[in-house]
């Protein structure tokens, strides 16, 4: 049978156009992809990209109080001036979009700028009605925020919707204690909003290191950030220009606006999976192999879309691994075992890999180096912020099981770490590194004595006795 295509891409976001172009231009496969909005997707539309702009852009007053610190006398970040912000925002956009295209079209992809379904498990149809068959079809539609479900809901705002804002909101409600709630609500504050953060659980960043959560919640405080643990809204209604919330406890308050960060969730429907019979997961989650292929043999998902580990560099090495095996002979796998992530909160960042305090306890014993510092830089300039850097060592191996850091540019740190951590690096040849000095990396390599030992029940009962 011949097809239109060797492969066709349902999403033009990262692992769909990665997949698209290493197929097309390294390994020489027809390609055509499908996108129904802005090519770029998630991560460079409306996630990542504009958020780290975002979080540059709340800092200056932050930055002009350091100055401040530093005997710039008189040191002021001035008015923010959102509309000015937008408009720098949109063209940059705009240009990523640009070189999203320019990749897919040097590489020879055809682009269709609609949205596409499955019809069977060889053939696409495009909202023009245009039917399209290939060899091999690649999902990469990503997620979707999900909504809590509760009265007046569709009055709130989604994370998409912070980045073509008219104006800013004087008084801001944001509701969840996730990655997008933290970054969102450090970036309201910073730019000037009232903001307070509604989270159901006792500190934020459910499934990171417990004590580097307590850290974070701390320092939405201390940035001016009103933080209700154990709160949850339970219905949102119209009140003249504004909104008031009901909350589960009874409470209610009037906010100009509500942003809900509640998740996210595979954008599966209306893709016509479950009529082909591709197996999906409780989430609606296209339930894959450990190549990407799932229960249809034709049909391979990347991204967000699976479910497994919802990071923009994850879908590309997903999209890249899935090309190199089917179309260039080079049978790749992804290791999702060890991946590090960073929450774009402010001053500090939390950055982790690996394993945190908990689970390494259960898999014990295992010693724990932790450093808790006031960062040179900042205390200088009068602030109290501390920092923390934490290794999880295996006690029998000296394996590093997991490093967490809070502090500046914690998300440059993890990634350096990363590398040795990925090789099996061991606490000695952390040690063996000489630290370069001043900065606050060299913590990582300075920790001689272990803070603690977890999991290990003589010695925990010899302290009990003690
Ligand atoms: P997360 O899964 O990180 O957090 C969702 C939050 O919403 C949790 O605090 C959760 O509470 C809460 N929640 C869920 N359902 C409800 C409900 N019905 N009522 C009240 N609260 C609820 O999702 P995000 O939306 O923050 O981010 C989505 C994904 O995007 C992340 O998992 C991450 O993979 C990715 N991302 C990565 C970033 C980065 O790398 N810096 C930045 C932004 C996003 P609970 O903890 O109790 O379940």
């Amino acid at each position: 049978m011949t097809f239109d295509y060797d492969l066709f891409v349902i999403g033009g976001g990262s692992g769909g156009v990665r997949a698209a172009r290493i197929a097309a231009s390294e390994y020489g496969a027809r390609v055509g992809l499908a996108e129904e909005s802005r090519m770029g997707g998630t991560c460079v539309i409306r996630g990542c990209v504009p958020k780290k702009l975002m979080i540059f852009a709340s800092q200056a007053e932050a930055q002009a109080a350091e100055a401040r610190g530093y005997g710039w006398q008189g040191a002021d970040a001035g008015r923010f001036d959102w509309q000015a912000f937008r408009h720098k925002l949109d063209a940059e956009l705009t240009r990523l979009e640009g070189a999203y295209t320019g990749g897919l079209v040097a590489a020879d992809v055809d682009i269709h700028k609609q949205r596409a379904r499955l019809h069977d498990a060889h053939t696409v149809e495009l909202a023009d009605g245009q039917r399209l068959t290939a060899k091999h079809i690649l999902i990469a539609v990503g997620g979707r925020p999900s909504l809590p479900g509760i009265p007046g809901e569709e009055l709130g705002l989604i994370s998409d919707d912070l980045f073509t804002l008219e104006t800013l909101p004087g008084r801001v409600l944001v509701v969840g204690g996730g990655f997008i709630a933290c970054e969102f609500a450090t970036i309201l504050r910073g730019l000037g909003c009232e903001t307070v953060l509604a989270y159901r659980g006792d500190a934020v960043l459910r499934g990171f290191d417990g004590e580097m959560r307590r850290h974070v919640t701390e320092q939405l405080r201390a940035i001016g950030v009103d933080v209700r643990l154990g709160s949850n809204p339970a219905r949102l209604d119209r009140e003249g220009g504004a909104l008031r919330v009901g909350f589960e406890d009874g409470g209610a308050e009037v906010f100009d606006a509500v942003m809900f960060a509640t998740g996210r969730a595979p954008y599966t429907k209306g893709l016509g999976l479950e009529e082909l019979g591709v197996r999906l997961g409780r989430k609606g989650e296209i339930a894959v192999d450990e190549w990407s292929q799932s229960s249809v043999p034709s049909i391979y998902a990347v991204g967000d879309v699976t479910d497994r580990v919802n990071l923009t560099p994850v879908a590309i090495r997903e999209g890249h691994s899935f090309a190199d095996t089917v179309f260039g002979a080079k049978p790749r796998k992804v290791d999702h075992g060890l991946v590090a992530s960073a929450v774009y909160t402010r001053p500090h960042e939390l950055a982790s890999i690996g394993l945190t305090e908990d689970e390494a306890e259960k898999r014990g014993p295992v010693d724990i180096y932790a450093a808790s510092f006031r960062p040179m830089r900042s205390l200088f300039a009068g602030s109290d912020a501390r920092a923390v850097m934490k290794l999880i060592v295996d006690a029998e191996s000296d394996k590093v099981l997991g490093c967490h850091i809070f502090g500046p540019e914690a998300g440059e740190m993890i990634q350096m770490v990363a590398v040795p951590m990925g090789m099996g690096a061991t606490k000695a040849d952390f040690d063996a590194a000489i630290a370069v000095h001043p900065t606050l990396a060299e913590e990582l390599v300075t920790m001689r004595k272990p803070t603690r030992r977890l999991g290990d029940d003589k010695s925990d009962k010899q302290h009990a006795s003690a």
